[in-house]
């Protein structure tokens, strides 16, 4: 029988970042198995947006850990061909007054407080980095000039090939479809009728970790959301490549927007999404009215994009848990198996410090912050995960 020291099921942005640290830690055989190909799951639909404003001070932690990897990421992976297609435009977040500015203002402190390089602006210098937005009702806008977004798909794939090239294995269309045990012990996973070896199984599979709940008889609580999100283009006002990544709190839908190259504007809602109840990645219809919604709400902080045509629309899943936060660590009663699921739509930008972090914790090694805290056993606790602007992707 194959056998391995870990095997990673799952190869999205973060199975692909923990298969790497492993390999880059020491671990000699490592096998990483993807239903698909790699990348093709939620990772895909991500607007990739790195940012490290959250008022959870270990999210911050995460997103800064991950952000000096992105900035330095050829040299980080040791192969000066990796790309993550870093775009570093900052980060803008405007609030008006009350709990939203509140909460802002404490999430700027916070920030300052781990050396990140924040900024209160007014609304002139915030128009300055982003002259196609109005900003005069804003009581407090925040500014992160070290943020921006990158590519999933290069991310994602720089890890597994960075991962292969330290001797890891990698095998695509490989569907893993239960787990082998001993007694209480994880002894390897059940893939294509054959069962393959291992000390230890982590579990990266996002919308599909219901899987794990039935192989294992363990509540994982996850709710499966679909999120839309639309390009926009006017003539009139590109949002072009070197204007911020800006989060709207004073919008009824929380919204987000990047430029999504050429002159097209790329917006979402920061709201929860449509509950599904199995993880449907077919491509679903954005409806007129979500699109004039949301347009509508563009328009109000981008005069110019009243005329905005639109684009594309596509949607994506979120595996959202109950704070809005991922489960990382290992699974309690079965020894040798780990999970790192959950991360309701902002886990992108914190792939390569999880990765890390997991990989280190598989390893009995610490790391950046104490994994427990992301402990599945916090629900169970109440200790949840809930920062200053409640629950959701910025929290
Ligand atoms: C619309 C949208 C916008 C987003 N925007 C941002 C953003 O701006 N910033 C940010 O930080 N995050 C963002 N996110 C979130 C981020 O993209 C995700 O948190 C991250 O990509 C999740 O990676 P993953 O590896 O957990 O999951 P996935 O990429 O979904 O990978 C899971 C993989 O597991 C595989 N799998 C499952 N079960 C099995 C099995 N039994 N056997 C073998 N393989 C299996 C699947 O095929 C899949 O490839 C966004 C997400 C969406 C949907």
């Amino acid at each position: 029988m194959e056998r391995y020291e870990s095997i990673v099921v799952g190869g999205g942005v973060i199975g692909a970042s923990i298969a790497y640290h492993l390999a880059r830690l020491g671990q000699r055989r490592v096998l990483l198995l993807e239903r698909g190909m790699i990348g093709q799951g939620t990772t895909a639909q991500s607007s990739c947006i790195l940012r490290t404003h959250y008022t959870v001070a270990e999210n911050v932690a995460l997103a800064q850990a991950a952000w000096r990897v992105f900035a330095d990421f050829p040299r980080y992976l040791d192969d000066p061909e990796a790309d993550c297609g870093l775009t570093r435009c900052g980060y803008l977040i405007a609030a008006p007054a009350g709990e939203k500015s509140d909460a802002l203002r404490m999430a700027l402190d916070g920030q300052r407080h781990f050396g990140i390089c924040v900024e209160e602006i007014d609304a002139p210098r915030a128009r300055a980095l982003l002259p196609i937005a109005e900003f005069g009702d804003d009581e407090l806008i925040g500014h992160e000039p070290e943020a921006g977004f990158a590519d999933a798909y290069l991310v994602t794939s720089a890890f597994a090939r960075s991962a292969r090239r330290l001797g890891a294995k990698i095998r695509e269309g490989a569907e893993v479809t239960g787990l082998a045990r001993s007694g209480d012990r994880v002894t390897g996973v059940l893939c294509g009728g054959e069962q393959i070896g291992a000390d230890q199984v982590i579990c990266v599979q996002n919308v599909w970790s219901g899987e794990l709940a039935r192989w294992t008889g363990l509540a994982l609580p996850l709710t499966i959301e679909r999120h839309s999100v639309m390009s926009l283009e006017t003539r009139a006002a590109p949002y072009s490549r070197g204007m911020p990544v800006f989060k709207d709190l004073a919008s009824p839908g929380l919204l987000y927007c990047r430029s999504y190259g050429g002159a097209q504007m790329l917006v979402s809602e920061g709201l929860p999404g449509e509950a599904l109840d199995a993880p449907d990645t077919e491509q679903a219809d954005v409806p007129l009215d979500k699109v004039l919604e949301v347009g509508e709400q563009v328009a109000r902080r981008f005069p110019a994009y009243a005329e905005a045509g639109l684009a594309s629309s596509w949607t994506g899943l979120y595996d959202v848990t109950p704070d809005w936060n991922p489960v990382l660590g290992p699974l309690p009663g079965i020894e040798g198996l780990w999970v790192a699921y959950g991360f309701s739509g902002h886990g992108f930008k914190f792939a390569p410090a999880v990765g890390l972090l997991v990989a280190q914790a598989m390893l009995g090694q610490p790391g950046v912050v104490p994994i427990e805290t992301y402990s599945l056993s916090r629900f169970a606790r109440g200790r949840l995960l809930v920062g200053r602007y409640g629950s959701g992707a910025v929290s």
